[in-house]
């Protein structure tokens, strides 16, 4: 099972969390068809968000994440909550880059230059949105950007997926260190000085790191404070996709019900795919004229 663990260090100056998302990063990448550029992008992209998630204190609220750039991956969307759902697509899931020079997967060059958008929603109030200018495509450095600049909060965070010849997903996750505003000099020195020393994320998840020792060896007297178990699991339903359908008009649906097929409509966050009939199209009509 994946996991997603918080933790404190420096006398609680500061808030760290860390998460190992390798098997949910696999099961997007199947169910999507990723290739490996589209995978390492939407599996950082998701690692982000789980740990964004997990910051929210209300259990209502989701946090949705949207990456426009100008490159061949064009879009990433990806929502979850503290729940340790996550759910997430690209909009070409079928991009390969890799950078010449060292044998790394071209995030930055497959999402181009474009801006980063986040949701935070909470039922029927209003959403908070933050929106920021990509620094590098590479989503990490992105995602330090923001909140430093939409958020306040002076954060270092570590994103990565590593991707075997095979293409299936051998490990992914990521980490994120926040200095709390009483955080001191030292304090600042030594999280630079940790997080500078620490190995690609994904290759200590390759040697065997948890959530929970990705945190405790960061500082001495870090200690994990909770651990939750983290999914891809979308909110998708046949009644929420039938709502879907229930915004067409008449007219265009009394034509589908005399071309007489069944419809299937699927679902962009997990390509699931729900089947209608019809019959099914001729109730949302007869509803209507009720
Ligand atoms: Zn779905």
């Amino acid at each position: 099972m994946d996991k997603l663990a918080i933790g404190i260090a420096r006398g609680g100056n500061i808030r760290i969390y860390s998460v190992v998302s390798t098997k949910l990063t696999e099961e997007a990448r199947v169910r999507h068809d990723l290739w490996p550029t589209s995978a390492a992008a939407l599996g950082r992209t998701m690692a982000v968000n789980l740990m964004m998630g997990a910051m929210s204190k209300n259990d209502k609220e989701k946090v949705s994440i949207q990456i426009n750039g100008d490159g061949p991956i064009k879009t990433i969307m990806t929502s979850s909550s503290n729940s340790g759902n996550v759910r997430g697509y690209v909009g070409e899931p079928h991009v390969m880059l890799s950078y010449h020079d060292k044998n790394k997967l071209a995030v930055g060059l497959a999402v181009g230059s474009g801006f980063l958008n986040v949701t935070k929603s909470m039922g029927l109030k209003s959403d908070f949105v933050g929106t920021v200018d990509l620094v590098s495509g590479e989503i990490a450095e992105d995602f330090a950007y923001y909140f430093n600049v939409s958020e306040q909060t002076p954060s270092a965070v570590s994103l990565g997926v590593l991707v075997e010849t095979d293409n299936h997903v051998q490990a992914a996750g990521g980490l994120i260190i926040q200095l709390l505003p009483g955080a001191t000099e030292e304090d600042i020195v030594a999280t630079e000085t940790a997080f500078g020393k620490l190995l690609p994320i994904s290759t200590m998840i390759n040697n065997g790191a948890t959530a929970r020792s990705i945190i405790e060896d960061l500082f001495e007297d870090a200690r994990v404070l909770e651990e939750r178990d983290v999914q891809f699991k979308c909110e998708c339903s046949r009644q929420k996709m039938m709502n879907g359908l229930a915004t067409l008009d008449t007219k265009e649906l009394t034509e589908m019900i005399m071309d007489d097929e069944i419809i299937e409509t699927v679902c962009h966050y997990c390509q699931e795919k729900y089947l209608f009939t019809p019959l099914d199209l001729q109730r949302i009509v007869d509803e209507r004229e009720a």
